[in-house]
């Protein structure tokens, strides 16, 4: 067990395979993003000293995320390792579904459990606006052949107001109705250089959930009142799935919060919105031991901040979402 200062039990790792995307969100990237050259990246052997580090240390739970994981190299290959590393329960990955059509079925064969698949309106002239690109079609026939593999999925949806609100809420909240899928709905959060749009365009849980029971009936509050992760989750009536909220900046989770981020640049990063991190990829390369690894690890851990500082106009300027892995 990993402890921090506050008691905390932090075992779950959420690891950015990329920093590279075959979309450019809105609320998550300038259209003109700059990548890192790939050897400045974690090399698969990297990666997979570390899990066994983390492992060790009572991680028990790994999340593949990016960037959009799914374009990285032998993406079928890293699951299979880390989810054959003693220790490890739970392998599973947040994609855009663009390129589960072809990968759903192998990463499941692999040992991937669950995917949240991020998809922010079912109209697909509003989904071309929101990814810069993309083809809302595309994502459907990655979450078809996710639910054909036997993938456990959730939905993923950003809502930015005037991009994507009330009725692709609405249209997103009724897939609950006959899917046995979790809906959620998360609150964008401000990083970098967009900043300044992802304020102006935040939509707080109180203004999503009015929407939804005006069209689709009361929520209900689902799994007594527990958080689902970072989730709040509700049933609309006679509902097969659940619908939840993810409102890290109106409703902060961060007294249940159990993860740290891997970069794909090798920091770790004990909270997502504060800019503080501790370099893996630099003692690595220069031929640190386990033992050396493990302490600087255990070191980050203990002072992981306690919460973010959004309520204080604090906002991480460092870097963008796709470069932390959210
Ligand atoms: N490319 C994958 C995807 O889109 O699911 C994984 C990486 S993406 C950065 C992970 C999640 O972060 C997605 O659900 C995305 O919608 C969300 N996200 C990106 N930028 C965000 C922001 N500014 N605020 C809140 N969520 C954001
Ligand atoms: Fe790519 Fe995911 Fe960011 Fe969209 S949210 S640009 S799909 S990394």
């Amino acid at each position: 067990m990993s402890l921090d200062r506050f008691g905390r039990d932090i075992n779950y790792l959420r690891i950015s395979l990329t920093d590279k995307c075959n979309l450019r969100c809105v609320y998550c990237m300038p259209e003109d993003m700059t990548f890192q050259p790939r050897e400045e990246l974690l090399q698969d052997d990297e990666i997979f000293r570390l899990v066994d580090i983390f492992a060790g240390l009572g991680f028990h739970k790994f999340r593949l995320t990016g960037g959009e994981p799914t374009v990285r190299a032998n993406i079928v290959n890293i699951v299979k390792r880390i989810a054959n590393t003693p220790g490890v329960q739970t392998v599973a990955m947040t994609t855009n579904g663009l390129m589960l059509d072809r990968l759903a079925r192998p990463l499941a064969e692999a040992g991937l459990q669950r995917v949240n698949i991020s998809i922010d309106t079912l109209d697909p002239n509003r989904f071309k606006t929101v990814t810069r690109w993309g083809k809302v079609q595309d994502v459907w026939s990655g979450i078809e052949a996710a639910k054909e593999a036997g993938l456990e999925i959730k939905l993923n949806a950003v809502v930015v107001r005037g991009y994507n609100d009330i009725q692709d809420v609405v249209d997103l909240a009724a897939l609950t109705l006959n899917n046995p899928w979790q809906v959620r709905f998360i609150e964008m959060m401000p990083f970098g250089d967009v900043a300044d749009f992802q304020r102006a365009g935040v939509v707080s849980q109180d203004e999503l959930m009015a929407t939804i029971s005006e069209s689709l009936g009361f929520l209900t509050p689902a799994n007594s009142g527990q958080l689902d992760g970072e989730a709040r989750l509700f049933n609309l009536p006679g509902a097969a799935g659940t619908i939840g909220f993810i409102s890290s900046v109106t409703q902060p989770f961060c007294a249940a919060c159990s993860r740290a981020r891997l970069t794909a640049d090798g920091r770790l990063r004990m909270c997502l919105l504060r800019e503080m991190e501790v370099n893996l990829i630099n003692p690595m390369r220069a031929g640190a031991t386990d033992e050396e690894l493990t302490a600087i690890i255990r070191k980050a851990i203990w002072f992981k901040p306690w919460g973010h500082g959004l309520a204080e106009d604090v906002i991480p300027l460092n870097r963008v979402m796709s470069e932390i892995g959210g």
